[in-house]
Order: structure tokens, then sequence, then C-alpha cells
């Protein structure tokens, strides 16, 4: 039926770059993701160029219910200005909430005082915490080891559970905070590069075989992880693992009904 048709739940990646010298080249495009879950549509990390892909395929601002920041780095908040201008069209027609840590909100805050009052209201991310937008709810586990205050998300939504693995360095009780038939990791290195702030692919490896989703998709890549072509690796993972593994591609839209089909 129509109705059931269009209360599916979909993600579209708007970019799949990831950190300083991908997004700065736009070797590959950067924007974050556009969630529809049921019908609620979510805007997640709005990086650099969110606009621009956003319109090119036909997202629509104003049909947005929300903007969550997973932590301030400007390849996942640049845009997020405009985005809100988008949402409540010029602030003409004031709605729609925005969630972010609160080192994104405070001293240097990522959005422009004027653009706060154009929007229903600002929710703080904090760990452990349970939020909702309409008829889908997510959890922010656990606070990650990044430079700035950084969340993932637990998403609910009526049929479906997914993860978002945002920004990390890899640690003890990371994965296990998270779960659901889906897992979105953003991965950024080939290899371990500590003392920086990241997962890597073994990272993702690791964390697909622990909690073992239905699928996992990655995206955010780096330099390395890009020449090492991301499509080969998910094959080699798939094999691996056992679990579905897709690298995410520019512009990609992941319908979660593929989840229902065993
Ligand atoms: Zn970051």
């Amino acid at each position: 039926m129509e109705d059931e048709r269009q209360a599916n739940d979909t993600i579209t990646f708007l970019g799949t770059a990831g950190a300083r010298i991908m997004v700065a080249n736009q070797i590959l495009a950067s924007g974050g993701l556009w969630l529809n879950l049921s019908g609620t549509e979510i805007l997640l990390d709005p990086g650099p160029g969110c606009i621009v892909q956003s319109t090119k395929r036909k997202l629509r601002g104003e049909k947005l219910s929300a903007i969550i920041l997973s932590h301030r780095h400007l390849d996942h908040s640049a845009d997020v200005n405009i985005m809100v201008e988008a949402m409540t069209q010029g602030g003409f027609k004031p709605r729609g909430w925005l969630f972010a840590p609160a080192d994104a909100l405070e001293t240097e805050p990522v959005i422009f005082s004027y653009l706060k009052n154009y929007l229903d209201g600002i929710e703080v991310l904090k760990e452990g915490k349970s939020y909702s937008i309409g008829n889908i709810s997510f959890t922010t586990p656990i606070q990650h080891i990044h430079p700035v205050e950084t969340y993932g998300m637990l998403f609910r939504t009526a049929e479906h559970t997914f993860s978002y693995i945002a920004d990390s360095r890899h640690f003890d009780g990371l994965c296990h905070s998270y779960g659901g038939e889906l897992l979105i990791i953003n991965v950024l290195f080939l290899e371990p590069r500590l003392p920086v702030d990241h997962l890597s692919l073994p990272d993702a490896e690791h964390i697909i075989t622990e909690l073992k989703p239905k699928v996992a998709i990655l995206t955010h890549f780096g330099t390395t992880l890009w020449r090492a072509k991301p499509w080969e690796i998910a094959q080699r993972l798939s094999q691996e693992t056992g679990v579905r593994v897709l690298a995410a591609r520019d512009g990609m839209k992941f319908d979660l009904s593929q989840l229902d089909n065993p």
C-alpha cells in the first residue's frame, strides 16, 4: 500500500569523506547522513557541502524535524547554520530541534545565536541519555575518546534498530555500547595510528565480529583507506566476518527494509 511504502526507513549518505585531506579537497563529498525514518526526517552531522549535496538529491531542508551533531569538528558541523535556515525556511517558519554535545554549544558555539531563535529548541547530548524526535528515539550510550566531546547514537524506529558509531579512538566498552541490525561505522585509517583518536580498519573488523549486525556500512574514509579501495575491503570483511559489509558511496541510499530479508 502507498502509505506503507512512504513509511520506509532510509539512510542517504550525502558524503563519505573523513577528516581533513579528504574533506578539504573534496576527494569524496562530505555532508553527513540524511535519515528518513517512517517519514520523520533527521539530518546527522552536516559537514561541508551538506546544503549542496542534499538539495542536489532533492532532499528538502524544510522537511527536517531535527539536526543532530555527534561533535563539533568541522567535518561534522560546518553546514549546521545553513541547514537550520533551510529547516526553518529562513526563520519564517520556526520549527525543529538541534541536538549537540555541550561543548558544541557553550564557549564557542557552532551555531549563530540569531539562528537559535528559529528552532523549537536545543537539546544537549549527554552520556547514557535517551531522546525522542516524533516517533523515533535514540540514545547516546557512551562518550567517545576524541579531542572534543563526541557521541555516537543507537536509533530505534517502529521497525528497525541501528547504530551510528561516530569518530572515536577504540576503547574497551565502545562496541558493546552499540548494537542493532545495522552498524554505520566511521573508519578513517587503514592501519591503527595512535595517538590519533580515530577508528582503523582492524578496529572496525573487531566491532563487526563482536556485534554481528545483519549489515555493517563503512564510511568517513581517510586517504589511506580510500586508496585501498573501500569496496574491496568491504567484500573481504564480509567473507571474514560472515556479516554483510558495505562501503558507503557518495549519494548511496540504504533502505532498511533490506534488513528484513534473511
Ligand atoms: Zn572528529
